[in-house]
């Protein structure tokens, strides 16, 4: 059996990687689970999946779980030092690191820390702290599995000694709901359409990272330090039906791409499995005839100028990532609540990184320090 501490089991991914558990489980066992507010879903998962521990985020929530499993044998924790309890300390072999930004770094570094093997989702990891992360694995003989999809397909592309051959990362990407539009038709529009998706159903925060191109762009930060690139060779393409997940050009030009349909349960599922593959899933399988057509394009990262920024942002370095993430996920929250607009959310962590001096010598209280500021200097462009 192979153990695992599942970190955000209550979110999009989260559920997702307990489907690809219960279809397993005779491979599978969940020692260990977090939530953040849904108790009711997390007191479901307690019972359906007994792990020996799990924590709850948010503190002023723990007294009623905590009563509501009383009848159970899981020992429960909250706050932050309860979620890297829960990332440690269970006995897993694997933590899938699922939680919502910035929020999963300390976890996944304390699973890290005790040399538990990473089933990566949360990218706002790398994104923020990729240097200390990565020479953490190394130090740690940790194993960085990517979960997101094109660093799946990727992965998998490289997966043999060819990586040595590596000239450049094709990473594809939707387009989001937004594709071909200007700024001007983007003036006006509202959190419930951008929370449509064209391809893919995920989480909230990351469906308007979608919508904005950010995603694309904490991806490339994400690739950058996943697979030991140059930005300046990874090249994204927008690929709008989202079936091939990425590809890699090698040294002699040719190119392998990675195919599927548009579900996560694949690349959890490879990442749990790795070195090996699920024996047998049933469900659809990739029609091409029917899909016809697979079309590229270039990204219009004028429109679209999150994309731009974010590539910026790691071209300056230092702790410029962790602040430009930080100002994203604080301007994303305000769009979801309708205090600012869509196009906001580019325009202010622009404003926002013209303000910020990074730090170029640092540490993990420099990436956590740089996150504080940037939603304070949000907080101030928007609130005054
Ligand atoms: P989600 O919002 O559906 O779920 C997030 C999880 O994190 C939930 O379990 C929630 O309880 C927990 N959480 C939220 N805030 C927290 C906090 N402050 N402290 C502790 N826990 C907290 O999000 P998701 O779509 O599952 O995405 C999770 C991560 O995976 C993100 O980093 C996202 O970029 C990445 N990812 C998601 C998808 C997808 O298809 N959903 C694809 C690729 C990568
Ligand atoms: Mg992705």
């Amino acid at each position: 059996m192979k153990k695992i501490t599942l970190l955000g089991s209550t979110g999009s991914i989260g559920t997702q990687t307990l489907k690809v558990v219960d279809r397993n489980s005779d491979k599978f066992a969940v020692t260990g689970i977090t939530g953040n507010r849904n108790i009711e879903l997390l007191e479901n998962q307690i019972r359906k999946y007994k792990p020996s521990k799990a924590a709850i985020a948010d503190e002023a929530l723990f007294k009623s779980l905590k009563n509501n499993i009383s009848d159970t044998d899981t020992k429960l924790y909250a706050g932050t030092d309860g979620l890297c309890e829960v990332a440690a300390y269970t006995g897993a072999d694997i933590a899938v690191s699922s939680i919502m930004g910035i929020a999963g770094l300390l976890p996944t570094i304390a699973a890290i820390n005790q040399g538990i093997d990473i089933a990566l989702a949360n990218k706002e990891t790398l994104v923020t702290a990729g240097r200390l992360i990565t020479n953490l694995c190394k130090e740690k003989n940790v194993k960085l599995l990517p979960v997101d999809s094109e660093h799946s397909a990727i992965f998998q592309c490289l997966n043999s000694d060819n990586s040595k051959f590596l000239k450049k990362i094709i990473l594809t990407a939707s387009g989001g709901p937004f594709y071909g539009k200007k700024i001007i038709d983007l003036k006006n529009i509202t959190p419930a359409q951008a929370l449509k998706h064209p391809n893919w159903s995920m989480g909230r925060k990351i469906t308007i990272d979608s919508a904005t191109l950010m995603n694309k762009g904490l991806e490339v930060i994400e690739a950058k330090w996943l697979f030991g690139v140059e930005v300046s060779d990874i090249e994204v393409v927008v690929h709008r039906e989202s079936i091939i997940h990425s590809m890699v050009q090698f040294t002699d030009n040719s190119v392998l791409a990675q195919l599927g349909l548009p579900d996560m349960c694949g690349p959890i599922s490879y990442a749990l499995n790795y070195p090996n593959r699920e024996k047998c899933i049933v469900g659809d399988e990739l029609d091409l005839a029917k899909i016809a057509s697979l079309t590229f394009g270039k990204p219009d990262e004028e429109t679209f100028k999150c994309l731009a920024l974010a590539k910026k942002a790691i071209s300056i370095g230092g702790t410029m990532p962790a602040f430009m993430n930080g100002a994203n996920e604080a301007v994303v929250e305000m769009f979801l609540n309708e205090e600012i607009g869509f196009c906001e959310i580019g325009e202010t962590i622009e404003k926002a990184m013209d303000i910020y001096i990074p730090k170029y010598e640092y540490n993990l209280d420099d990436v956590v320090n740089a996150d504080v500021e940037s939603r304070n200097i949000v907080n101030k462009l928007i609130r005054g």
